[in-house]
């Protein structure tokens, strides 16, 4: 085999690998759901439901762990049919896509739209928080959401005034309103409220019922 037909291969297998990624992150996204908190996994998908809000929790790491031996494990289930390399593409790729995933999803709590895939990305992960948790499993592509019929694109997210300034960092001025640029895309519902101890309890409840959070 020549050397450029070497390399096509290796890069053609990582893109298969990073697109087998997005299927297992609809799918064990939807898992982390269905599961209402069984495994500590289901655990702290459902925590970061409660608020909606991004912080680093370093049992993210056991995350990160997990997809890297998975990514060696494919690397070396794909080396036993095809020409190593490629399996090691193909592993390779799966890694990546799950760190572009990871990466992409803190920044559309954490930082304002650059581009329109990053406003779509924003539209359709925040409506998955406030509007339906059941549906938009996918983050990073509407693909598998289309092919299992839960995707969900409401002219506008309400978002609960409440949650709206600690769960996406961008979308409220200092007042507290939705900044005029995402008007459009978003509303906020209900009223300012002092956290109180059954808020909590009524927010943790439906996180982990998969309802979405109480304006
Ligand atoms: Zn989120
Ligand atoms: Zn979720």
């Amino acid at each position: 085999m020549g050397s450029v037909a070497n390399v096509a291969g290796v890069v053609g297998f990582a893109a298969l690998g990073a697109f087998a990624w997005t299927f297992a992150e609809y799918w064990l996204h939807l898992s982390f759901h269905v599961r209402k908190g069984w495994g500590f996994d289901s655990r702290a998908h459902l925590d970061h439901h409660v608020h909606a809000s991004w912080h680093f929790d370093p049992i993210i790491t056991l995350a990160w762990a997990g997809v890297l031996a998975a990514g060696w494990g494919l690397a070396r289930l794909f080396g036993l049919f095809v020409w190593a390399p490629f399996g090691f593409g193909f592993g390779g790729g799966w890694v990546v896509g799950y760190f572009f995933y990871e990466w992409h999803h803190a920044q559309s709590h954490l930082r304002a739209p650059r581009n329109r895939w990053e406003v779509w990305l924003r539209k359709h992960h925040l409506q998955h928080h406030f509007g339906r948790p059941m549906h938009n499993q996918g983050v990073t592509i509407p693909l598998w959401d289309i092919v299992f019929r839960t995707r969900d694109q409401p002219e506008r997210v309400r978002v609960p005034r409440r949650l709206a300034a600690n769960a996406v960092l961008w979308l409220t001025d200092d007042s507290g309103n939705i900044r005029p640029e995402y008007a459009e895309d978003y509303e906020l519902v209900g009223s300012i409220e002092a956290e109180s101890e059954r808020q909590a309890g009524i927010d943790r409840a439906r996180a982990y019922a998969n309802l979405e959070p109480i304006a």
